[in-house]
């Protein structure tokens, strides 16, 4: 195995490595290209013999890649392609997805959480419409003009479905060069952030930018990984970390999110054979979704109080707790919540109030087999699934 310094041969951020970089980062090596073309093609031939096949794989249209890779950003593989497959069935192609209705493009994404990026997707696919003739931009400020289109998007696009000599910087990217080159400090944050951007763009190899991007990122999909298998890796002889006996020390964890956990109500009110559901207001989370109206418990209040508090506050409907449905668990962004569910009757017989909203647009009462047209966050999907999935009514 080389010795450190040769492998150091081809660490050189200059000229831009920024102010904190540790003295490894910023160590003056030359030739600093002496490594490189190797590690590229070492890469490269790994990619071609190892890579998954995928639906968006196929063709490289802009179109699939920008869904795949908003998609990709929050789930996990497989989750992903199965989320693709029905998506693409549904809106093959950017016109019909910007002839489509929200409601439709929210149904098709439930689950996938981060709604606003379906919601940018619809904007962005009118957009191209509107202004580009129903043809993706090429150009990367085009691109990055797109409603939701942030810098990774934008490279991504323009790298794998143009060929642009530009990098992905994902999760996965990052834990790849952050070993490799042995970046010590949190990567998340400058200046390891951007050393890994100048490495990842550096390393980008002309005219191979779609392969590589990918490769680097299948890389860390399925060899680099959380516990690295670099007994299989292409780059081990290249691998900073791994020479150093430290691969699983990179990349430095930064400051974890602290999960908060959330105690919650819903409640299904129920009338003559309908369910009540409003709509969420369209900005904040789970906005425009649709949803059995409920909220947070309060300190000291009993699950029971806080449905009945709950209803009152967002309906002005007074109910009653007829029957308990158990608990939902569903973790979203930072928090943990727990969903305490119930069958609700209004409190007083005759008449059905007319609803008074304070927290949504818009209500109905449906038939149970009509929530399955409504988009609605997962935990409200999995209590609608839990009570009446496949009883016809
Ligand atoms: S040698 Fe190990 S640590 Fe280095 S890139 Fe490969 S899998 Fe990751």
């Amino acid at each position: 195995m080389p010795d450190r310094r040769a492998m150091l041969l081809c660490m050189d951020p200059s000229p831009s490595a920024p102010a904190g970089a540790s003295a490894d980062m910023l160590r003056p090596f030359s030739p600093p290209e002496q490594h490189i073309p190797r590690l590229r093609r070492a890469l490269l031939d790994w990619f071609a013999v190892n890579q998954r096949r995928l639906p968006w794989r196929v063709n490289y249209t802009p179109y699939e890649v920008w869904v795949s890779e908003v998609m990709l950003q929050q789930t996990q593989m497989e989750r992903g392609v199965d989320y693709f497959n029905r998506w693409m069935a549904r809106f093959p192609d950017i016109a019909a997805l910007a002839a489509a209705d929200e409601e439709a493009v929210l149904r098709q994404w439930e689950g996938l959480g981060y709604y606003s990026r379906a919601r940018h997707l619809l904007a962005a696919a009118r957009k191209i419409v509107a202004e580009h003739g129903g043809v993706f931009p090429s150009d990367l400020e085009a691109i990055r003009a797109l409603p939701g289109v942030g810098p990774y998007t934008a490279g991504a696009i323009a790298s794998i479905a143009f060929g642009e000599k530009l990098p992905c910087v994902d999760a996965n990217v990052e834990r790849v060069i952050a070993r490799v080159f042995d970046v010590d400090s949190p990567v998340k944050q400058d200046p390891a952030a951007g050393v890994v951007r100048r490495w990842a763009l550096r390393l980008v190899p002309e005219g191979r930018a779609r392969e590589h991007n990918q490769a680097m990122m299948e890389l860390g999909a399925l060899i680099c990984r959380k516990k690295p298998r670099c007994e299989v890796c292409p780059l081990a002889e290249f691998c900073i970390s791994r020479h150093l006996g430290i691969a699983e020390q990179r990349p430095v964890p930064g400051k974890r999110a602290v999960i908060k956990p959330v105690q919650a109500v819903t409640g299904v009110l129920r009338r003559a054979g309908l369910v009540f559901v409003q709509k969420r207001p369209p900005s904040g989370v789970w906005g425009n979704l649709w949803e059995f109206p409920g909220g947070r418990v309060e300190p000291g209040e009993s699950p029971e109080a806080a449905v009945v508090r709950e209803f009152m506050e967002e309906t002005a409907f007074a109910v009653r707790v007829a029957e308990t449905f158990g608990i939902i668990r569903h973790g979203y962004t930072t928090y943990r919540l727990t969903l305490h569910c119930f069958g609700l009757d209004l409190a007083a017989a005759g008449q059905t109030p007319a609803a008074q909203l304070t927290a949504a647009t818009e209500c109905r009462w449906v038939r149970p087999a009509d929530l399955e047209a409504l988009a609605m966050p997962a935990a409200h999907r999995k209590l609608a699934d839990r009570l009446f999935a496949g009883k016809n009514q």
